[in-house]
């Protein structure tokens, strides 16, 4: 009888028996490679054998229908193997150029866009949202779906600058990442205690030491242990949420969205920058957040018609100034955005030690 694989508790399994043979028999073998077509990459390998990729965008959220239907155009138009991209693009490989155009065919005519390759805006990455996680203030997923819908024409051609990478979060401490434009939760007022929660809910430390300014003490309120913020020095950054769900910072008024945009994870052709703000306060606004839309068509057009080729959103800005880059998008600057205030390193709790 087949013995059941035993469970491995960490790290990642070996990919290779998931490549495609093709994939796995020239491994880090490859003379070259090149895009044919918006979304195709090919692979040229030293000993003569070649490989299409074809990439497809997907509404990221997946139910097994979806997936399903995904897996089924790769058996019947590819080889059977496909691959997910950190950006949640879908890629099937196959081994054969006449396969190409009915695959491509295929996706197209089951309602998935192929492109997200080169100088195109790829799929936009997202935190969790709604459906798994347990603080967002707003759903990541559902503004990039949005979103995604109006950049539909982005993804599928290749004419930006550069690659433009985009990304959403939903709050502002935890998994988000660095994007060339992205939506930020942005909380504008301190968190709401629930006194009556704390000592059953909270370990007061915990929830003390997290805060990045601070600004939580332990308090005793009708004679039960809790805690207070100090709210001149809270910087509503929503850190002692988590740990401590009484101390509710979500509000369907004052959690506002914000827009960053410079930032890049990688160190490829120029060294990783962060992100800088702006613009803020804009209304969380599901089912399709249409504010927020229109401040990130703004940013990515202005600077799709201005910058130069292979400029970086990070470059463009830094070659025409944050000055022209508000006059050129026409959004309003106040003393609030691109912050780059060198003191914060000593005056935010960035250590484990906590200052007062
Ligand atoms: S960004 Fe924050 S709220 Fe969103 S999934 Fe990550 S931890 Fe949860
Ligand atoms: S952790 Fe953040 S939101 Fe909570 S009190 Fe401190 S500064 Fe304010």
């Amino acid at each position: 009888m087949a013995q059941m694989r035993a469970a491995i508790e960490s790290g990642v399994p070996d990919n290779k028996p998931f490549l495609h043979p093709l994939m796995r028999k020239n491994y880090g073998n490859w003379r070259y490679h090149d895009r044919p077509r918006p979304g195709v990459l090919h692979h040229v390998a030293h000993g003569g054998d070649e490989i299409w990729t074809v990439r497809a965008g997907t509404q990221r959220q997946m139910d097994v229908y979806t997936i399903r239907k995904l897996c089924g155009i790769a058996d019947e138009y590819a080889d059977g193997y496909v691959r997910f991209t950190i950006r949640s693009n879908i890629e099937f490989m196959v081994g054969d150029q006449k396969k190409v155009a009915p695959l491509i065919q295929a996706l197209n005519g089951a309602g998935f866009p192929v492109g997200g390759t080169g100088n195109s805006v790829s799929s936009i990455a997202h935190t969790q949202g709604w459906l798994h996680c347990d603080i967002p203030g707003t759903d990541a997923s559902g503004a990039v779906k949005a979103l995604m819908d109006e950049l539909y024409a982005e993804f599928v051609r290749e004419d930006m600058p550069n690659r433009v990478h985009l990304s959403t979060s939903c709050c502002e401490i935890n998994c988000g990442g660095q994007a060339d434009i992205a939506v930020v939760m942005q909380h504008t007022k301190p968190p709401k205690i629930n006194h009556d929660l704390v000592a059953n809910v909270c370990e007061r430390p915990a929830v003390v030491a997290r805060c990045p300014v601070a600004a939580i003490r332990p308090a005793l309120v009708n004679g039960k242990p809790s805690l207070e913020v100090d709210e001149k020095k809270c910087i509503c950054c929503g850190a002692c949420y988590p740990p401590c769900p009484p101390m509710q910072i979500n509000d369907p008024e004052h959690s506002k969205l914000a827009i960053w945009i410079g930032g890049k994870n990688s160190n490829a052709r120029g060294k990783p920058t962060f992100m800088k703000m702006v613009a803020s306060g804009l209304p969380n606004n599901p089912p399709r957040w249409p504010e927020v839309s229109a401040v990130v068509k703004k940013v990515l057009y202005t600077y799709k018609e201005d910058a130069r080729p292979w400029e970086r959103v990070a470059d463009w800005v830094e070659r025409i100034g944050w000055p022209r880059f508000f006059e050129k998008t026409g959004l309003p600057f106040t003393k609030y955005l691109i912050d780059d205030w060198r003191g914060s390193r000593s005056s935010l709790n960035a250590s484990t030690h906590i200052r007062f």
